[in-house]
């Protein structure tokens, strides 16, 4: 919802709504709920939480700022829910797909833990993707991470992308095809489940084979961990270029 991110790989976050419900190992300690319960609100069941019309006029300010500054903006939605959430106002999405619609200048980056959903509640006038969206799907293990990759890629993009963060165990073989971009990080905080940095190679390692761009984002930890991986910086992102419209 901020303007400013701690998240490397995007410029801000936008949120339609806030709230959401666990339901796989990543989402075990999930930041949301912690800041949610922190600052006294009970959003992780269910109620969700409507939010300003402050709130929903930051795209259109950071899309004019983007025009004026002939740059692209990147934005995540949502870090304090999941857009594709069954749980969700439908007319609240509605209303993001406009906002989407209506700020040709950004970037839209949509990750989710709801893959089966993407395809069923992306407008119907979708096509081949809309050029200004990027769709991700969250890969923390092989159990409840592989079976999303696949839903991802029956849903046109103009860019696909996985979130393997919190990286959980060693993913073994992945098949990338049709797959852009693919973000790795540990978990970090109280409670956090280490990763093993071989785990994290290898998957380096099957971008590099299959020309998927890798961004690692850190090692995880007590605190924020360690942002190289084998003494290397890795912050590369999708090429634009020729990606499907
Ligand atoms: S899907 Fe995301 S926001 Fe929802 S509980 Fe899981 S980690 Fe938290």
């Amino acid at each position: 919802m901020s303007e400013i991110t701690g998240i490397d790989w995007t410029d801000s976050t936008f949120n339609p709504w806030w709230g959401c419900t666990k339901v796989s190992p990543a989402c075990d300690n999930c930041y949301a709920a912690a800041l949610d319960h922190r600052t006294g609100g009970d959003h992780w069941n269910g109620n969700l939480k409507t939010l300003s019309e402050n709130n929903w006029s930051k795209p259109f300010t950071w899309n004019r700022k983007a025009a004026k500054a002939g740059i692209r903006h990147k934005v995540f939605s949502g870090s304090m829910c999941d857009v594709f959430d069954n749980a969700a106002d439908p007319a609240l999405r509605e209303r993001l797909f406009e906002t989407i619609r209506n700020t040709p200048n950004i970037d839209w980056q949509l990750l989710t833990k709801r893959a089966p959903n993407i395809k069923k509640m992306l407008p119907a006038d979708w096509g081949n993707g809309w050029p200004n969206v990027w769709l991700g799907v969250t890969c923390e293990d092989v159990k409840h991470g592989l079976h999303r990759i696949e839903h991802l890629r029956q849903v046109p993009a103009k860019v696909r992308f996985l979130s393997i963060e919190p990286l959980l165990e060693d993913l073994g073989e992945l098949n990338l095809t049709g797959i852009d971009w693919v973000i790795v990080g540990g978990e970090s905080g109280p409670g956090y489940r280490p990763m093993k940095p071989e785990w994290a190679e290898s998957i380096r390692a099957q971008c590099d084979q299959q020309g998927v761009a890798f961004f690692f984002k850190q090692g995880g930890g007590l605190r924020h961990g360690i942002k190289t991986l084998n003494g290397q910086t890795y912050k590369v992102f999708p090429s634009l270029e020729g990606a499907a419209a």
